[in-house]
């Protein structure tokens, strides 16, 4: 994020901070796309937050949404509901296009921050981004604010006292603080400029509460052209006084959390047996996660099997499952990077995809104190463009049994068995029961055919003890 020099306005939005209270205990949580009976419910009294993630591939087009579910089941279902209408507006639209010429599919990726999270409340920014070929991606952003005590959500017009008019206020205020950005002075007449802080609700539907401060969000093209972005103001208490309900963002208001965060143990992974030369080997991958659940069932399987592994983790689950990253490292697993919220890199700018690649590494560096040695693109995804950007070696696979579409542990199990060969590198996904059920069947039947389960940096750097390259593509050990 840039700040302007007054710290009011925010031009760049493409990642920006998470703010989220350290002190939350958070989880993962997945939906499952296929189960007819929805997915797994909470019980009503965990307080906890988990982060679901919807992720397919199809061949004309994909998506990676993902959202945080809490303990109202009311917030829950209008998640839910959102996200079903999202991908079907978006399958909708692909259908009246023709199928994509160029290489990738379309895509639709929404990711969220979020912005206070404490007892009372949470409030949350989603930003999707819709990529429908050529050099063009659409941008918009939505907000959902919701009062945890009451179990509502919060419009912006039940912050302030009723009939006042309190657009006006926030038109007004918007207009000077849009001015403080030296590209907008010159648009003052424009009157794109001025019906984008028009005093009606559609132009200040985009909202957050974050320390006791109202924060705005344009869209892009909402104020002015696209070189000024989709900026952000912010609106303290004491400004829009005359016009609030009393007290209505101080009851907001947390104190700073600060650096919350336990210290970690240190991190001595435990003994893992050397590779042997006489076994046929595998590596196997986990993406998208880590999960609550289906993470410490993969682990508990591995280590019946003595087998290790390689999860490629998404930065956005990273952050609310510190414990699980610690236990993957404890017994001798590794951790590879697969962005921050799964999007497309091909169709990012350098900058993104630095960002999408330094963000996830910092938060696992936070809690392993070491980065991610590999990156694995979104959907494997990489052309000459991102291997320049990518400062690690690019690990893709070569067997991949669709665990996330078929969702059955059988036709998994049987997937893998077909597909793999000695020195392969395996694509499984953590998030889903059905995988975790198949690696049972797996672990067993790979042991009975004489391979050695092994981390991908095992596996490739152990014939000629080479040092793997930044930026190149390996999917197998003879590559
Ligand atoms: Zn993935």
């Amino acid at each position: 994020m840039r700040k302007i020099p007054v710290g009011l306005v925010i031009l760049t939005f493409f990642l920006g901070f998470l703010t989220s209270c350290q002190q939350a205990t958070v989880q993962g949580e997945e939906e499952q796309e296929q189960n007819k009976t929805g997915f797994p419910q909470l019980p009503s009294d965990d307080p906890r937050i988990h982060v679901v993630s919807k992720i397919a591939e199809y061949k004309n087009y994909q998506y990676a949404i993902h959202y945080p579910k809490i303990e109202a089941e009311i917030w829950n279902k209008e998640m839910k509901t959102w996200v079903k209408k999202k991908v079907q507006e978006f399958e909708d639209e692909v259908t009246t296009l023709s199928t994509p010429d160029q290489r990738w599919p379309y895509e639709l990726h929404i990711d969220f921050e979020i912005f206070d999270l404490t007892d009372e409340i949470i409030s949350v920014k989603f930003n999707e981004s819709k990529f429908l070929g050529g050099a063009h991606t659409e941008e918009r952003t939505f907000t959902y604010n919701f009062d945890r005590k009451d179990g509502k959500f919060i419009e912006l017009a039940h912050l302030f006292k009723e009939r006042s008019n309190y657009l006006k206020l926030l038109s007004d205020l918007a207009y000077e603080k849009l001015m403080d950005i030296p590209e907008m002075q010159e648009l003052v007449w424009d009157e794109h400029f001025q019906a984008g802080i028009d005093p009606v609700e559609n132009n200040f539907e985009s909202f957050a509460l974050n320390k006791g401060k109202l924060l705005i969000f344009f869209q892009r093209y909402q104020v002015g052209p696209n070189s000024i972005g989709s900026p952000m103001i912010e609106f303290t208490a004491e400004e829009l006084q005359a016009m609030l309900k009393s007290g209505q963002l101080d009851i907001f208001e947390q104190p700073d959390a600060g650096e919350g965060k336990e210290t970690l143990e240190q991190l001595v992974p435990e003994d893992k047996p050397a590779l042997d030369p006489n076994k046929k080997h595998v590596a196997l991958t986990f993406d998208d996660g880590p999960h609550n659940s289906v993470t410490p069932q993969i682990l508990d399987l591995l280590a019946k099997h003595d087998a290790h592994a390689t999860f490629f983790v998404l930065g956005n689950r990273v952050e609310f499952h510190p414990e699980l990253l610690v236990r993957i490292m404890k017994e001798g697993h590794e951790i590879g990077n697969h962005s921050w919220s799964h999007p497309q890199l091909t169709n990012l700018s350098e900058a993104e995809v630095k960002a999408q690649i330094s963000k996830t590494n910092d938060e696992i560096e936070k809690i392993i104190g070491e980065k991610a040695k590999f990156i694995r693109p979104p959907y494997g995804a990489v052309n000459e463009m991102t291997r320049q950007y990518i400062d690690f070696p690019i690990i893709n696979w070569t067997v991949d049994p669709k665990d996330w579409k078929s969702r059955d542990s059988e036709a998994v199990f049987l997937e893998v068995k077909k597909q793999v060969f000695d020195g392969a590198i395996i694509l499984m996904h953590d998030i889903y029961p059905s995988t975790a059920d198949a690696l049972a069947n797996v672990l067993v039947w790979l042991d009975e055919e004489g391979y050695q389960v092994v981390t991908v940096s095992d596996l490739l750097e152990t014939d000629d003890k080479h040092s793997l390259e930044a930026g190149k593509v390996y999917s197998s050990q003879s590559n």
